[in-house]
């Protein structure tokens, strides 16, 4: 579910886009983690940023992608589509004996190292970026097709572990794998991720009243924008029962506004804004993941949907 932001400022940092960039779309919910409700309300700086450090480090968070396995009356193919996105976006650090750690990300069904610059400053890279830059450094200097090939040969025979030079003036680093373990890479910033999945909604539900002066709002929006992890009003509650969706509530029935932010089902967080309130009682949005059927909701999310009631 797409919300028209018509107007063209960046809810965290409050500024127009810099020129020539647009307002970016920004996910409520990271797309990584399967999420729909979406609006383009952020400038493409600060999307850039929560997306590296706050969506894509949910994808390594061991809870969040138990929650997402563990989701009652999943479909098979939706379940492997929603468990693909968050092996997508998930970091890895590769740990080998006596070598610096390389940083990777999954590609499909493979993890592939990112390109570094070493200690030597030599630039290691994946076996098929290697292979395609052989190829254009010796073409550009009028070598033939067997030359570049016999080049390659030599390159993947090549010793792991050491500086290769296939073709004069092209030295490259082989990168040993050997016992390397692969480990996943950042901590959890699930409280950061709450605050932004509750401020994003707040802003949703507040329209153009979000650029108002407010001190309550500005204090919100300094967590994000410093990507402090240390926002003190955020509560896990327990639930007992499992449902397949993704959902948020605000609730203002008390003196202050709530936020109940729910990831996968079974990941219940209450995101407090004290000191703060809204002209509504009580509204939500649930997104099934189950069926792919998102939207408004005017009831407590805390409700299973119909739909995943239902025997499939
Ligand atoms: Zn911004």
């Amino acid at each position: 579910m797409k919300v028209e932001w018509p107007f063209n400022r960046c809810i965290i940092c409050q500024l127009p886009p810099v020129l020539p960039n647009k307002m970016t779309e920004e996910h409520v919910i990271p797309a990584a983690l399967s999420g729909k409700l979406k609006a383009e309300f952020l400038c493409k700086n600060c999307n850039d940023k929560l997306g590296e450090k706050v969506d894509h480090t949910a994808c390594s968070d061991l809870e969040i992608r138990r929650a997402a396995l563990e989701m009652p009356n999943m479909p098979q193919d939706r379940l492997a589509k929603i468990n693909q996105r968050l092996n997508e976006g998930q970091r890895f650090v590769i740990r080998s004996p006596g070598q610096p750690d390389v940083e990777a990300v999954a590609k499909g069904d493979l993890i592939q190292p990112v390109t570094f610059v070493n200690a030597r400053g030599r630039l290691v890279q994946p076996t098929d970026l290697v292979v395609k830059e052989l190829r254009r450094f010796m073409l550009e200097r009028g070598k033939s097709e067997a030359e570049v090939r016999d080049a390659i040969d030599k390159y993947k025979a090549g010793p792991v572990g050491d500086d290769i030079e296939p073709t004069p003036g092209f030295v490259t680093h082989k990168h040993s794998f050997e016992n390397a373990t692969l480990h996943t890479k950042g901590s959890p910033v699930r409280s950061l991720l709450m605050l932004k999945i509750a401020y994003e909604f707040l802003a949703l539900i507040l329209g153009p009243a979000i650029y108002e002066p407010n001190p309550a709002q500005d204090k919100i929006r300094s967590y994000l924008e410093n990507l402090d992890d240390e926002y003190p009003f955020i509560e896990k509650f327990p639930l007992a029962d499992k449902y397949r969706i993704h959902g948020i509530a605000v609730e203002a029935t008390k003196p202050f506004v709530s936020f109940q932010v729910r990831i996968f089902g079974s990941m219940a967080y209450r995101v407090n804004f004290p000191g703060y309130t809204v002209p509504i009682r009580r509204w939500g949005y649930t997104h099934d993941l189950g069926s792919g059927v998102d939207g408004p909701v005017d009831r407590d999310i805390l409700s299973p949907p119909a739909s995943s009631t239902t025997k499939r």
